[in-house]
């Protein structure tokens, strides 16, 4: 069962918390929802279950206007950031709560509660106490309680942030195994680019209680319809350059920091400045290169070293795969030294400098071709 959310704000007092929230969930999708903290998802996802009423505008549930229903009348299971177990009830207790409440036969509450424990791997700790369990054991016991359900909407408030990283790796997988088996529309809240990659078919982007993007994760990393957006998804995020805008001998070039890093095909938009993005994938430490950066630090990971360096006062980074020669060499880099980089092959993006708003997308070897206007004349 879809649900639509139309026209819809909430307001806090004076504070505007959601603003102009129109957003259609597919039956069976599994939507997250991706923002910094207190960009407004918590509300949002409150305004689903029921728990706060909006200021303005209707949810639907199946086509169903439930914008003035009580939250146990609209059949959603909701997992709350701050979420609470009742103390004095096992952990099958706590599980199985609401399917009591229900008054399902013993022996079904018995099969689901197993085989969500089993999924989650607690099913070790069913006769537990709660105060027995670690904070990343609870927070599960959290979530079996509503998976426990069937409802027609599962709502998760970050449900995996207690969890440390190799758990929460793995509870990502047993997440996403679970919605594709039962195949029920899901609305989950994140602030981790990560997991929201990982989990989603669509990922809606909010940011300041407004909804920036909506699109598949491909879509989202490949075309970020504003610098906010390309900052926030890919994993490191991507650079951006304040540049200024020049045109010489019939070819625009961008130009950071007094040297031109890069011809670009003509702007549609008159301008002066622009933001680059570069992808770090896309930067490469090359001692001839035009951009100029002072080194601060390497991380490892795995078969990839991230170089993490200051550009005009602003973090820079580059991915280097380990295997590339010229790695030792960049391993003698000490804080502070002087560096350089150039533009290797992949997409560049260029916003506008003030609004943020995507101008241009291309390919580096589309700038080639700006470069050198002259082959394109030879190629007739
Ligand atoms: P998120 O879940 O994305 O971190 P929230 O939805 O919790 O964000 O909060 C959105 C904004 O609304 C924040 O600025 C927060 O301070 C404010 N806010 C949240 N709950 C309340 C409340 N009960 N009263 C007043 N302001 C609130
Ligand atoms: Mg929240």
């Amino acid at each position: 069962m879809g649900v639509r959310i139309e026209n819809l704000r909430l307001k806090y007092g004076d504070k505007l918390a959601l603003d102009d929230i129109n957003l259609e969930v597919n039956d069976g999708e599994f939507l997250v929802i991706l923002g910094s903290s207190g960009s407004g998802k918590t509300t949002l996802l409150r305004c689903v279950s029921g728990l706060i009423e909006p200021t303005e505008g209707s949810v639907y549930i199946d086509d169903v206007d439930v914008t003035g229903y009580y939250p146990s009348d609209r059949n959603v299971a909701m997992v709350f950031q701050n979420f609470a177990l009742y103390p004095h009830m096992t952990v099958y207790d706590n599980i199985s709560l609401n399917l009591k409440l229900k008054k399902l036969p013993r022996n079904e509450i018995q099969k689901r509660v197993e085989e969500v424990a089993r999924t989650l791997h607690i099913d070790g700790y069913l006769k537990k106490y709660p105060k027995q369990l670690s904070g990343g054991e609870q927070q599960r016991v959290g979530l079996a309680r509503a998976m426990v359900r069937d409802p027609s909407v599962y709502l998760m408030d970050e449900p995996l942030s207690n969890l440390d990283a190799k758990l929460r790796h793995e509870m990502l997988g047993e997440l996403r195994n679970f919605h594709d088996r039962v195949g029920k529309t899901t609305i989950y809240v994140c602030h981790d680019q990560d997991e929201a990659m990982a989990l989603a078919d669509r990922i809606v982007i909010i940011n300041g209680g407004r909804i920036v993007q909506v699109g598949d994760p491909t879509e989202l990393y490949d075309h970020p319809r504003d610098s906010f957006v390309a900052s926030f998804i890919g994993n490191p995020p991507m650079n951006l350059l304040d540049c200024t805008v020049s045109k010489e001998r019939g070819v625009t070039g961008l130009y950071f920091q007094g040297k031109k890093i890069t011809a670009v095909p003509d702007l549609p938009e008159e301008t002066e400045r622009v933001t680059l993005g570069i992808r770090p994938e896309s930067l490469i430490p090359d001692a001839k290169g035009p951009i100029e950066a002072e080194f601060d630090y390497t991380i490892l990971s795995g078969s990839n070293n991230e170089i993490n360096s200051l550009a005009g006062g602003k973090p820079l980074k580059a991915v280097v795969r380990r295997s590339m020669s010229n790695v030792s060499e960049i391993n003698r880099y000490q804080h502070g030294d002087l560096m350089h980089f150039s533009i290797g092959k992949g997409m560049l993006y260029i916003f506008n400098a003030e609004t943020g708003k995507i101008i241009k997308e291309m390919s580096t070897d589309e700038i080639e071709s700006a470069e050198r206007p002259d082959n394109t004349v030879q190629r007739f």
